[in-house]
């Protein structure tokens, strides 16, 4: 079987300067909020030309703390996507807001802006919920139309989050969406195309106070500079509280190995332009739809997701052929248990609820060989559905 992700192949082009990384972090002892975490949220920041870097535990907390540090909760709204995964919808919850499920587009599986401004209105004409914020997601690595959201959220006084786990490194017009949004997130799940050993998240912003209020919330609370304006504290000011957080730090040597990834993450990012592209041109004719990017935008490239109307057979076809498939995502979120009570925009969630049952994510990495790509592309011009 071919893999899905070969994160072996790139382990074995950066293994020599990973495990030197490793050995660095063994060597100082400073397994947690380590110098390299500082130099990774440096070298993050200039990679996405954002002032500020904030690293976390992991993808979804990266979502929750620009939450957590507006104050958002109960009786407010989140407005996002359902078609994505869970991550986006479950963090609103946690702080008591509630969620409001809009729908994609058909073409770049992303955020509707016009059933986004809907489902704002439906809510303010209820009056039960106050509008408060927006995630809006990169799905399968490209950005979200942020012009139009972002024009939304201005006009209707929202916090736009972009959540990039899937998307990070995307652009639109050469920028990256932090140049619409009051902070983009993001993951380092292994699989995730800037991806790590473990777990790993991070928050993009161009607003200091926002980043410091985000440091004190990833650490319990504690105190930062600008609560010590005019207040002597004669202790360890670690063990002054400021407000209620949690723990969600990136381990140094997961920093470690993320600058090294980061090293040739932009490469990388150019080959899976290359790979997309030769699956474009192998599927073109044939009665597979491949996917749309949004005008003047660049992909990542974290899934190749093609549509069939019997997904299900093809994906069966391909398997018989060794070339492995996933389904991102068969159920929406809005028809999930836990979350089939949250209000939907107006209209419910049409696009969402079809292509949970035609799409299907092909193998797709920066180091998918040519010769292992056309025979995915044979495999599936193969399939007479
Ligand atoms: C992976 C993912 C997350 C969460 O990331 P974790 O690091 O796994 O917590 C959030 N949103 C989307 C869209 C994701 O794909």
């Amino acid at each position: 079987m071919i893999p899905f992700i070969d994160l072996a192949a790139q382990q074995a082009r950066l293994k020599p300067r990973i495990e030197a990384a490793i050995q660095r972090v063994l060597t100082h002892g400073l397994y947690v909020m380590g110098p390299e975490v500082r130099a990774f949220e440096e070298q993050l920041a200039e990679f996405g030309r954002v002032k500020h870097a904030l690293s976390c535990g992991n993808g979804t907390d990266a979502l929750v703390l620009p939450l957590m540090a507006w104050g958002v909760g109960h009786g407010d709204a989140v407005f996002c996507p359902s078609f994505t995964f869970a991550a986006t919808p479950e963090v609103i919850p946690w702080t008591g807001a509630t969620p409001v499920f809009v729908d994609i587009l058909p073409d770049t599986y992303n955020l509707d802006p016009a059933h986004l401004e809907a489902a704002i209105e439906a809510v303010k004409a209820r009056g039960q919920l106050r509008p408060r914020a927006v995630i809006a997601v990169d799905l399968f690595g490209q950005p979200a139309d942020y012009p139009r959201i972002s024009e939304i959220c201005r006009r209707h006084g929202l916090k736009l989050i972009a959540d990039s786990a899937q998307g990070f490194g995307c652009t639109l017009h050469g920028d990256h969406p932090i140049r619409w949004a009051d902070a983009a997130t993001t993951s380092f799940f292994p699989a995730k195309p800037l991806g790590g050993y473990g777990d790993g998240g991070a928050v993009l912003t161009n607003d200091g106070a926002l980043w410091e209020r985000m440091d004190s919330l990833r650490n319990h609370g504690k105190v930062v500079k600008s609560d010590l304006e005019g207040r002597a504290f004669p202790h360890d000011p670690k063990y002054l509280n400021m407000r209620i957080g949690m723990n969600s730090r990136l381990d140094t040597i997961q920093a470690a190995i993320l600058i090294e990834k980061l090293a040739v993450f932009a490469e990388e990012i150019e080959i899976r332009q290359d790979i997309a592209r030769r699956y474009a041109e192998g599927l073109a004719d044939h009665v597979i739809a491949t996917p749309k990017v949004i005008e003047g935008g660049l992909s990542v490239w974290a899934q190749y997701v093609i549509e069939h109307h019997d997904r299900d057979s093809l994906a069966t076809h391909l398997k018989a052929l060794g070339v492995p498939t996933a389904v991102y995502y068969p159920v929406p979120m809005h028809r999930q248990v836990p979350y089939a009570d949250f209000p939907l925009g107006p209209g419910g969630l049409p696009v969402s609820e079809v292509k949970a049952s035609t799409v299907l994510a092909l193998p797709m990495h920066a180091y998918l060989q040519e010769k292992v790509q056309d025979h995915i592309i044979e495999a599936v011009r193969g399939f007479n559905g």
